[in-house]
């Protein structure tokens, strides 16, 4: 009988899913993805089977349950997949945990020990860690005996040089955990893990990807390893983001503190769901409504985005000694023919050279969006997360998990 492996990737409001088959000797295969949304709110499951297809898009709030929280979701979304698990066991859940903190620098399987350092981190994630890390105990009550493995987001940039992980503060600050983890790293990771596929010799060399999604960053890389990432400490930092601020002057929010009076949460509001694009325009953080929109604070929220990812490429750039390759990954690099064309246009110093008409083309795999002369290439490579978390929690039980 075949088996299967379940993806979890929670947030605050939506828990997203995928199962892929796992087979003896073979790659894995999705056999569905889906995602939970509006939990707390107007709880829905929507289902897309391995084509795309829609197989299940329901409300799924109870009667008797005003609020539907983690654990019944879970068993709403555990329910669904025996209805349609045709025969698979279900082997284990592989869990996208966004801080893996400098105790972690490897997927991990779960156990109670694990799950308390776990929880030990969550200062350094307040808005990303506790979401994580519920799954993982609503999974444990619901199905105790089920294998569960943490992936992690800042392992990609764990092997980082010194200079790019520290903040130039005094050592014992640096000592106590306050340095720079970087994020996305599953996303990186995936990437890495295609370069040679698509872009060859190029691909082993100093490149930068761009993963702009609503939260947003860029990873250098030299021979597929991240040297450098534009966010830091936290997921803040960096880039321009849908709600978030990026790189911003602590000087700042100690006047946000000390003169205008706000509060620690009132400022953890301000820059992670009230800046960005939706704090420059006004109207949305949502890149699409942007581009659609006429009104001019719509197009100098694009502008900032804009210039601060030229700011920043340059910077990654430096770090990297030149660039052979830039790739655009997730919602807004896979999509936004607009912003690819802006920033490309901005990093012509840089040798970028856009084919304008291929980065029009619409498409949905890997290609080339380069000019045939350009000394930098260019590319959009869709990102999958949830296929390198399935990948390590197979690995995890295959290697018989020494639980850290
Ligand atoms: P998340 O980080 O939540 O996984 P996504 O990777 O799905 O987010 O990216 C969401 C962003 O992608 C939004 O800003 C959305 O507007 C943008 N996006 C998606 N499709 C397009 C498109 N066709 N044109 C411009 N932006 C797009």
């Amino acid at each position: 009988m075949s088996q299967a492996l379940l993806v979890i990737n929670s947030g605050s409001s939506s828990i997203k899913f995928a199962a892929y088959e796992v087979q003896a000797d073979a790659a894995l295969q999705r056999i569905a993805n889906g995602r939970i949304e509006g939990l707390g709110e107007a709880p829905r499951l929507r289902v897309w089977g391995h084509d795309g297809g829609v197989l299940e898009d329901r409300c799924i709030r109870l009667p008797a349950d005003p609020a539907l929280g983690p654990g019944d979701a879970f068993r709403q979304l555990f329910d669904w997949l025996r209805q349609h698990a045709g025969g698979r066991t279900l082997l284990a859940a592989g869990h996208r945990v966004v801080h893996g903190g400098e105790v972690f620098s490897q997927p991990v399987r779960v156990t109670p020990g694990t799950l308390g350092q776990l929880e030990g981190l969550s200062p350094l994630a307040p808005l990303h860690q506790p979401h994580n890390l519920s799954s993982i105990h609503a999974i444990t009550e619901l199905l105790p005996g089920l294998a569960q493995v943490a992936c992690f987001d800042t392992e990609f940039h764990a092997a980082q040089p010194w200079v790019a992980q520290a903040y130039a503060l005094p050592r014992r600050i640096t000592e106590a955990g306050v340095k720079r983890y970087g994020f996305h790293g599953l996303s990186y990771e995936y990437i890495a893990s295609v370069l040679p596929d698509h872009l060859g010799e190029p691909g082993e060399g100093r490149v930068v990807v761009a993963h702009l999604g609503n939260g947003a960053s860029l990873c250098a890389m030299r021979d597929r390893r991240s040297v450098a990432s534009t966010m830091g400490f936290s997921a803040l930092d960096g880039l321009m983001m849908g709600t978030r601020c990026g790189n911003l002057d602590p000087g700042a929010v100690l006047y946000l503190m000390r003169s205008l009076g706000m509060t620690a949460p009132e400022v953890e509001d301000l820059l992670y769901e009230q800046s960005g694009l939706l704090g420059v325009s006004g109207i949305s953080g949502d890149m699409r409504t942007l581009e659609a929109s006429p009104a001019s604070e719509a197009r100098q929220a694009i502008d900032l985005y804009v210039y601060r990812f030229n700011q920043q490429l340059g910077s990654l750039a430096a770090s990297l000694g030149g660039l052979d390759a830039l790739v655009f990954t997730a919602g807004i690099g896979e999509n936004s023919a607009l912003v690819r064309q802006r920033v490309c246009h901005g990093a012509a110093w840089l040798g970028v050279e856009l084919d304008a008409a291929a980065n029009q083309a619409a498409g949905s795999g890997a290609r080339c969006i380069s000019a045939a002369g350009s000394r930098v290439a260019v590319w959009v490579i869709p990102t999958d997360e949830e296929l390198m978390i399935a990948r390590h929690t197979q690995a995890v039980l295959a290697a018989g998990a020494p639980s850290a």
